[in-house]
C-alpha cells in the first residue's frame, strides 16, 4: 500500500502513521521528522530547514522534493510506504507523481485527517515527543504515565520548538494557502478520502482503515 496522509498541523497524521506502521509494517516517511533529524545533526540541510520551521514556513520545494526522492528509492519502500506531511504544495504533488512513475508505484489512497483550527492549537501546544523513540504524547489527550518520561522506552519527552501558539497560527495559514489546494488535486485523481479527525484516536484509525478499503485490489 502506498498511503499518503494529509492534514493540518496537529491533525493526528503521526499518531495514525504509528498505528499503520504497527499493523502493516510499512516504512513511515515524515518529511518533518527528516528535517528535525537534520537539524539535530547540524547538517547544511538542517540549518536551512531550521530557519523555515522556526518561522512556521515551508522548507523550499527543491530541497524537500530532493530528500523525498532519495528516500522513496530505498529498497524498503518497494512494497509500500506511509508518507506523512508530503506533499504540501502542488509543485511537490506534481514532483511526487513523476517520482512514483519512475519507480513504478501508484498511490493507493490519500487520507486527509480533518480537524477544525480551534482544536488544532490545543493539540499542537500540548504535544510532547520522546527524544529517544519519537513516540507522541499529549499533556491532556494522551499523557505519559509519568510526566516527562516515555511509556515505551523511558526516554525524556520534549516540546518541539515550533509547537508554540505564535508559530502554530502561521503554520495553519500556510496550510490553508499552500496545502489545501491538494484536496481538489487528489479528488480529481479519484484518490481522496476525508476523515473526521476530531474523534477519538481509535475511531480515527477505524476510519483510516475503512478509507484504505476503498481501493479494491490495491490493498
Ligand atoms: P506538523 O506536525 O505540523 O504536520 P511536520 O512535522 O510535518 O509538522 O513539519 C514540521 C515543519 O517541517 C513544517 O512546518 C515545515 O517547516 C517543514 N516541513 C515538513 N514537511 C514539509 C514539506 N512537505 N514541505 C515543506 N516543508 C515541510
Ligand atoms: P500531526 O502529525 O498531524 O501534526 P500528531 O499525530 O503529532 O499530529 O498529533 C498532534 C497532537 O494531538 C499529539 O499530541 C497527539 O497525541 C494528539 N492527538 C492525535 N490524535 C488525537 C485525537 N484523535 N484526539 C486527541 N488528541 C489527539
Ligand atoms: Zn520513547
Amino acid at each position: 500500500m502506498y498511503i499518503l496522509l494529509m492534514g493540518p498541523p496537529g491533525a493526528g497524521k503521526g499518531t495514525q502513521a504509528a498505528n499503520l506502521v504497527e499493523k502493516y509494517g510499512l516504512p513511515h516517511i515524515s518529511t518533518g521528522d527528516m528535517f528535525r533529524a537534520a537539524v539535530k545533526e547540524g547538517t547544511a540541510l538542517g540549518k536551512e530547514a531550521k530557519a523555515c520551521m522556526d518561522a512556521g514556513k515551508l522548507v523550499p520545494d527543491e530541497v524537500t522534493i530532493g530528500i523525498v526522492q532519495e528516500r522513496l528509492a530505498k529498497p524498503d519502500c518497494a512494497k509500500g510506504f506511509i508518507l506523512d506531511g508530503f506533499p504540501r504544495t502542488v509543485a511537490q504533488a506534481d514532483a511526487l507523481k513523476g517520482i512514483l512513475k519512475e519507480l513504478g508505484f501508484s498511490l493507493t489512497r490519500v487520507v486527509d485527517i480533518s480537524v477544525p483550527n480551534e482544536a488544532l492549537v490545543e493539540r499542537v501546544v500540548g504535544r510532547r515527543i520522546c527524544k529517544t523513540c519519537g513516540a507522541t504524547y499529549h499533556i491532556k489527550f494522551h499523557p505519559a504515565k509519568q510526566d516527562g518520561v516515555c511509556d515505551t522506552c523511558g526516554g525524556e519527552t520534549y516540546q518541539r520548538a515550533d509547537d508554540r501558539e505564535e508559530t502554530i497560527k502561521e503554520r495553519l495559514s500556510v496550510y490553508d494557502a499552500q496545502t489545501k489546494p491538494l484536496i481538489d488535486y487528489y479528488q480529481k485523481a479519484g484518490l481522496y478520502s476525508r476523515i473526521d479527525g476530531s474523534q477519538s484516536m481509535e475511531k480515527v484509525f477505524a476510519d483510516v482503515e475503512a478509507a484504505l478499503q476503498m481501493c479494491g485490489q490495491n490493498v
